[in-house]
């Protein structure tokens, strides 16, 4: 069978490294065309892997020739690619999240429904993460009883100066709001954000670190701490407490070092050293279902569900109160 003809929108970091992996290392796909607002990005990046290029993401969308449509453009952007797509029918892996607004993602998830064909999945690649699918298996055995307590790390040495207060969540803690529920298997229902004295590393319109509580429908507690400019390192934790015993999320290894009388293990520069695997596996498996005409990985829902949780966070740390979150039953489409 040929291969899924892939067009990319957004030809920035993300962008240009999924292209990369496609057309390098995956099989049964290829990138064939890009589209960026910059259109200079777009041309850089179409010389290097000899890709058409569009000025404008809809047509490239429309265009016969594509198949399938990867989105990796700005948050505020994915959910008029998203709605493109969905209207030409095509396949399409949108980076998180679906949309900066839950009501953009509830438009995305409607218009699907009404479309009758399941089509879109968002890039929360930390599902195909083998140390997450690890922790979930092991949690699933049940052999360590129920959990009881999470305590969570989302760890970055630095962000650019465009990240605000409301991107620790909305873009960064919005990994592990979506995780979370997956790997606990339940919805939440409140939270609540700490701001702990400001971090001077931190530049004006960012208050880093930021300490996240939520509670699950049976009662778990977790912990996240959002430490964005920690200076040292990219660095995700999660420690869930059972009732039997506690296990942690395992670090992918590094070697480990003895040298000039001193021990040492390194610590990933970044996102895309940690989960290189991770955005692999995941974008292995979405073409080989794109292929078969199915959605395996996170679908519409639950990027819905991560938009609107964490716009909710987001009130819980402007207001500095508690936010009750209510569980909405998934639709049937989706089940
Ligand atoms: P980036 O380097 O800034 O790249 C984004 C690109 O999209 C830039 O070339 C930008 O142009 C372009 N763009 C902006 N608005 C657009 C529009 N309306 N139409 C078409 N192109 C547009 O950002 P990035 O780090 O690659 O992130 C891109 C997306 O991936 C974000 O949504 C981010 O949340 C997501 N992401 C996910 C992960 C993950 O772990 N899954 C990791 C990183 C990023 P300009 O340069 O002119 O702005």
């Amino acid at each position: 069978m040929s291969n899924l003809r892939i067009g990319v929108v957004g030809a920035g970091m993300i962008g240009r490294s999924h292209i990369e992996r496609i057309n390098n290392r995956l099989h049964s796909g290829a990138v064939v065309a890009v589209s960026d607002v910059n259109l200079e990005n777009a041309k850089l990046v179409a010389s290097e892997f000899n890709l058409k290029v569009f000025e404008n993401g809809e047509d490239l969308i429309a265009d016969s020739n594509i198949d399938a449509v990867i989105i990796t453009s700005w948050d505020p952007s994915h959910e008029q690619y998203v709605l493109a797509g969905l209207k030409a029918k095509k396949y399409i892996f949108c980076e998180k999240p679906l949309s900066d607004k839950a009501v953009g993602a509830k438009r995305i998830v409607e218009t699907e429904i009404a479309g009758g064909e399941k089509l879109v999945q968002v890039g929360y690649m930390r599902r195909y993460d083998k140390s997450y699918i690890q922790l979930k298996e092991i949690l699933s055995s049940g052999k360590l009883g129920e959990p009881l307590m999470l305590h969570c790390a989302h760890r970055n040495a630095n962000v650019p100066d465009m990240y605000t207060t409301e991107m620790a969540i909305e873009n960064t803690a919005v990994h592990e709001l979506d995780v979370l529920r997956w790997l606990l298997n339940e919805e939440y229902v409140s939270a609540q954000v700490l701001l702990p004295k400001k971090n001077r590393n931190a530049h004006a319109k960012l208050h880093d670190p930021q300490i996240l509580l939520l509670e699950t429908e049976s009662g778990i507690r977790i912990d996240l701490e959002i430490f964005v400019a920690n200076n040292f390192g990219y660095d995700i934790k999660t420690e869930v407490c059972c009732e039997n015993g506690i296990v942690n999320l395992p670090t992918p290894a590094t070697p480990y070092i003895k040298f000039d009388y001193n021990e040492s293990v390194a610590i990933p520069a970044d996102w895309k050293v940690r989960f290189t695997d991770a955005y692999d596996k995941e974008l292995q498996e979405w073409i080989i279902s794109s292929k078969a005409g199915r959605v395996d990985g996170p679908n519409s829902w639950d990027g819905y569900l991560a938009s609107k949780n964490a716009e909710l966070c987001s009130l819980a740390r402007e207001s500095g109160e508690i936010v009750k979150m209510s569980v909405e039953a998934k639709p049937l489409f989706y089940k």
